[in-house]
């Protein structure tokens, strides 16, 4: 897993704003050629389809910088969270996907098609689960209303610049072959910059205003939102160097604050508790956007120093950091103090049982503690994919396949189960089998010239499964399809099927 600290900047800031800026002379100067095609780019009003392949490509660029979590009770969760506000806003021609990027700069933004990323720092930074949600009902705002879209089409933005403008501008350039995202970005420095706040303050305001509504259908607390506005603009006061990167991307007022306030009148007081997963997932995010030695000995330090908020969680929280630093023992006693302390059963508290156990290979006791947790939590992804790692790693494959083959059924499009599929047959020297597997999982990562790549692969094995071949050389041409559908040039013709995708990039 990669870990990226990204310090927030000034110049973050400037590219932010200044790569949204209203047709600014500056895009005129500079060659795009160079620039990987990352998908079709709308010059005259964007279509759903162009939506979507806008914000595929910019989350493939994402994920290949190897920021986005891949933690599967983190993403679980904010998944979860996510489908409930997004089914409170009433939105049913959208298909939403929420992601974290492990990043400690506090952000989160929206991009055209329905892909939502939420910064670690972000979630970190929230005292409730009701100010994360009212960040996630606002970024759900901005899709519905199509403000990104509508920004796009008045900008003639490429997906390079919506990258640049979502303050990506290091990611873009990172996942790309050369420094050019970047210096297209910084290029424009200069031009029409209040005319783009403006721009941009209409479409804040209205995406407040509906993200609380989406808060108050969906019993979350809708006055969270000017709080955590507020609290964050308090802190930014205080630090040196600038305002969190939330607050440069969404200028945030004390007319904003004041607005959402004013909303608010009216509403009786109510009391909106945070779900236990919420206070789980943000302690490990806190530890995940750290360095393992770092957080082992910040947690260590702040229990001796009794200086926590709640001794569970911190205990919890020390757990994960040591395991995730190779000191399984000490990880399983400090587990066993925050089991006790909790008082409860938590899947958290199971799942890193679990890995413990699995990381000294005492693979029968974590296949007792995934199971059993699995049975008290049937709808914990984490827990599944504890079950199927542990079979796999005892070299039990044809168990770990039928568990995978039976969880596929009811998760069709997850990606994690496709990759332990693959692992189980390359533990078998099943080849054919394992290469179609791994192509099914780059398809639901929207990488479509590595799933062709394996898929070719799966065709080149020696094998005498004539149903097996047959399937592999139909699914060739479905992905071919999406490979064409989703690599579009500006002139409209079709990637040559013989090409794979990924040799372009
Ligand atoms: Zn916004």
């Amino acid at each position: 897993m990669a870990f990226r600290f990204v310090k927030p900047s000034a110049r973050h800031a400037l590219i932010a704003v200044l790569a949204l800026s209203l047709a600014a002379p500056g895009w005129a100067d500079i060659n795009y050629s160079d620039l990987p095609d990352l998908g079709a780019a709308s010059r005259e009003g964007m279509s759903p389809t162009q939506e979507r392949e806008l914000g595929e490509g910019a989350i493939r660029e994402i994920r290949r910088s190897g920021a986005l979590s891949d933690d599967p009770e983190v993403n679980e969760y904010i998944r979860r969270i996510g489908g409930k506000l997004v089914d409170a806003s009433g939105d049913i021609s959208t298909s939403f996907s929420f992601y974290v990027l492990i990043d400690k700069t506090v952000n989160a933004f929206a991009m055209p098609g329905g892909f939502i990323v939420i910064h670690s720092g972000l979630l970190a930074a929230t005292q409730s689960e009701s100010e994360l949600a009212s960040v996630m009902a606002h970024e759900i705002a901005h899709i519905t209303q199509h403000h990104i879209a509508r920004m796009v089409d008045s900008q003639r933005m490429t997906p390079w610049m919506l990258l640049g403008a979502l303050g990506l501008a290091i990611i873009a350039a990172k996942a790309g072959n050369s420094g050019a995202g970047m210096a297209a970005v910084v290029g424009s420095q200069g031009y029409a910059i209040q005319r783009q706040l403006d721009f941009t303050y209409a479409f804040e305001q209205e995406a407040d205003r509906i993200g609380m509504q989406t808060m108050q259908k969906s019993g979350l607390d809708p006055a969270a939102m000017p709080l955590f506005f507020q609290r964050l603009q308090k802190e930014n006061r205080l630090v040196e160097g600038g305002a969190p990167e939330f607050l440069r991307t969404h200028p945030v007022t004390y007319k904003r604050i004041a607005d959402a306030q004013a909303r608010l009148k009216g509403g009786s007081y109510k009391q909106y508790p945070d779900s236990t997963d919420y206070r789980f997932v943000r302690e490990k995010l806190r530890i995940l956007q750290m360095a393992p030695k770092e957080a082992v000995s910040l947690y260590g330090k702040t229990l001796a120093q009794k200086r926590y908020a709640h001794l569970p969680m911190q205990l919890y929280g020390y757990a994960f950091a040591q395991w995730r630093d190779g000191a399984f023992d000490a990880a399983w006693q400090t587990l066993a103090d925050a089991r006790s302390a909790y008082g409860s059963d938590h899947p958290a508290l199971d799942y890193l049982a679990g890995q413990i156990r699995l990381s000294q290979q005492k693979y029968d006791a974590a296949l007792a503690l995934f199971r059993d947790a699995g049975q008290h939590f049937p709808s914990s992804r984490a827990l599944l994919y504890g079950e199927a790692d542990t079979l796999i790693a005892a070299g039990r494959y044809d168990d770990a396949l039928v568990r995978i083959h039976s969880a596929q059924e009811l998760y069709a499009s997850d990606a994690n189960l496709y990759q332990r599929e693959a692992r189980a047959y390359a533990g078998k020297g099943e080849m054919q089998r394992q290469y179609k597997a791994q192509a099914e999982y780059y398809v639901r990562l929207l990488e479509y010239g590595p799933a062709i790549e394996q898929l070719q692969l799966a065709q080149r094995q020696p094998g005498n499964d004539f149903y097996l071949q047959s399937e592999i050389d139909a699914r060739l041409l479905d992905v071919m399809a999406l490979a064409g559908r989703s690599d579009k040039r500006g002139d409209g013709s079709k990637l040559d099927a013989s090409t794979p995708v990924a040799a372009k990039l």
